[in-house]
């Protein structure tokens, strides 16, 4: 991210968000982004997955210049929106009809089916999403988010609507994920144990809006101590 500004148009006038902000996460490191509400982590996502275009600033991933939504970011979010009138596989596997490949019906159901597996959800394949928990329907968009093996995986709080032990376990599910499907992660959270427990390292956003003298980038190095953020 080049030195991003961005502001909202709203009815009493621009309201800036993101100023002159500079990040650089490594291909393959897995991010946390921390920082108040409001402080612009949300707008950060959208313009790292090109759903919208900064007003100054240039966003680059894995070379190439993003100025449009591409099928090689998967996006995760609190609230995973699935089809019910599709099977959780179904759901799973959307993606692979729309992003173009070259996979036989047979090796896509393949593939949804082992990763549902990888996160605990095989038996659940033929299931709809209103017969899972909320905790289950998030792994189960989990395994959409990465199932046409997107560069980057974005989520956005994914999993602030769940109970601290559900949302433990998907902290797990999340390693199984990763030492299975390499991918550069982006991970915004509310939650700092969340954030040293599965990043490599933090970016804490401290101001409002979120400026480059705001932004501290914190090498992790196998800590998980919260002292270090
Ligand atoms: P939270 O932690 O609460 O999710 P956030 O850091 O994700 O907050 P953003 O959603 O990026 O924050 O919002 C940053 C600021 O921009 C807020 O003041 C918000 O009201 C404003 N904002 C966000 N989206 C829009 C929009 N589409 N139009 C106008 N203002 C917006
Ligand atoms: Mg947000």
């Amino acid at each position: 991210i080049k030195g991003v500004t961005h502001a909202y148009k709203t009815d009493n006038g621009p309201l800036p968000v993101l100023d002159d902000l500079n990040i650089s996460v490594p291909e393959g490191d897995f991010c946390a982004v921390v920082g108040p509400s409001g402080c612009g982590k949300s707008t950060l996502t959208k313009l790292v997955a090109g759903l919208m275009k900064p007003d100054q600033g240039e966003v680059w991933l894995h070379g190439e210049r993003v100025t449009s939504p591409r099928s090689t970011v998967g996006m995760a979010f609190q609230n995973p929106v699935m089809l019910e009138w599709r099977t959780i596989l179904q759901n799973v596997l959307l993606p692979l009809e729309i992003v173009p490949n070259k996979m036989t019906k047979k090796q896509k159901e393949e593939r949804g089916r082992e990763l549902l597996a990888l996160v605990g959800l095989e038996g659940f394949e033929d299931k709809r999403p209103s017969e899972l928990s909320g905790g289950m329907r998030q792994r189960a968009s989990l395994c959409r988010a990465i199932v046409h093996k997107p560069d980057v995986l974005i989520m956005d709080e994914p999993f602030g609507a769940l109970d601290a032990f559900t949302r433990e376990d998907l902290w797990q599910t999340m390693h199984a994920l990763r030492a299975e499907e390499p991918f550069t992660g982006v991970l915004i959270t509310h939650d700092l144990r969340e954030s040293v427990y599965l990043a490599d390292e933090v970016i804490v956003l401290s101001g409002r809006p979120a400026t480059t003298q705001h932004v501290e980038n914190v090498k992790l190095d196998g800590r998980t101590d919260l002292e270090v953020i």
